[in-house]
């Protein structure tokens, strides 16, 4: 019989070291800050499966966002995944990265390129969760592709910058409460799983991160009330100090319309609950 993953895993040189052997001095332009300390990767795999009531990756295909180093990477493939498939701008670390392919073969995938061009749904076969330590400049982008895809998604287990997890998450009637929050939290059900202070990132970045696990939500909206979800939620908080009878104004009957919902026209954008926008979506 072959070695288990974490036997292999167990038989490579330390993170530190292979950071070291490749030179990997962190880029800023690409969002790089490390996680070099196992217990900090192992703890947010194991929290992810235990909130997903599961023992191990065995049978998912997983999708990783900036390996980096590929300190995440090991927590993963020791929970015997199908398949990793890593996805990496920076040829340092794709070396890395063909390093451990080495050890895994198929696996193990490696693409060289922008997670922002990729089509992860249509890749392998269901089901797919998708792991990362997100570069920070390109999170939100990334978050709000993937929902748009939720259904063909099991979990996503992410980390971002606090205050973005902050609006993410954000309550109705709070100042960090806005699109974002309205997308996220009508298409998934969302978890924090651990905050992490700066020093657990190699360099220390100057704030404090969240990982969340997301899992789809049973009743999601559909494309075309997303599609209007958008055009609804763009015009209230661009102006979200104003009242929704002037922020949306440029709706054909929006005063009948708020009415027949029980939404007072003269609350502001962050006043109206996700439920409420997208029963106003399904009527616009
Ligand atoms: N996962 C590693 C860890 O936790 O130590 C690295 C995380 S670091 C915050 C973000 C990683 O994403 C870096 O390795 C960076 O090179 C990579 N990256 C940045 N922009 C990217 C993009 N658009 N597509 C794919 N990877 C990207």
């Amino acid at each position: 019989m072959g070695l288990s993953a974490a036997e292999i895993i167990d038989s490579l040189p330390s993170l530190r070291v292979t950071v070291e052997a490749h030179g990997l001095l962190a880029k800023k332009s690409l969002g790089q800050n490390f996680l070099l300390d196992r217990n900090i990767t192992d703890k947010i795999i194991r929290l992810s499966l235990e909130k997903q009531n599961k023992d191990s990756f065995a049978g998912d295909n997983i999708y990783e966002i900036g390996p980096g180093p590929g300190g995440l990477t090991r927590s993963i493939l020791r929970q015997e995944p199908k398949k990793l498939t890593v996805i990496e701008m920076d040829d340092r670390c794709i070396s890395i990265m063909e390093d451990l392919q080495a050890r895994f073969k198929n696996r193990l995938e490696i693409i060289n390129g922008d997670a922002l061009t990729i089509d992860i749904k249509s890749r392998d076969e269901a089901p797919r969760h998708i792991i990362s330590n997100l570069p920070y400049n390109v999170s939100v982008p990334l978050l709000t592709g993937w929902l748009k895809d939720i259904e063909h998604f099991e979990s996503l287990t992410l980390m971002f910058q606090k205050e973005v997890a902050e609006r993410i998450m954000a309550p109705i009637n709070t100042k960090d409460y806005g699109r974002l929050s309205i997308l996220s939290q009508l298409n998934c059900k969302i978890e924090k799983l651990m905050d992490l202070n700066p020093n657990c990132f190699t360099p220390a970045p100057k704030i404090w991160s969240s990982v969340l696990l997301f899992r789809p939500l049973e009743n999601r909206p559909n494309a075309q009330e997303l599609k209007k979800l958008e055009h609804l939620t763009t015009l209230a908080f661009s102006q979200r100090r104003k009242m929704v009878r002037q922020s949306l104004k440029s709706i054909n009957g929006i005063s009948e319309k708020l009415a027949s919902l029980g939404i007072e026209e003269t609350r502001r954008a962050e006043q109206i609950s996700p439920q409420e926008y997208l029963k106003l979506a399904s009527i616009i």
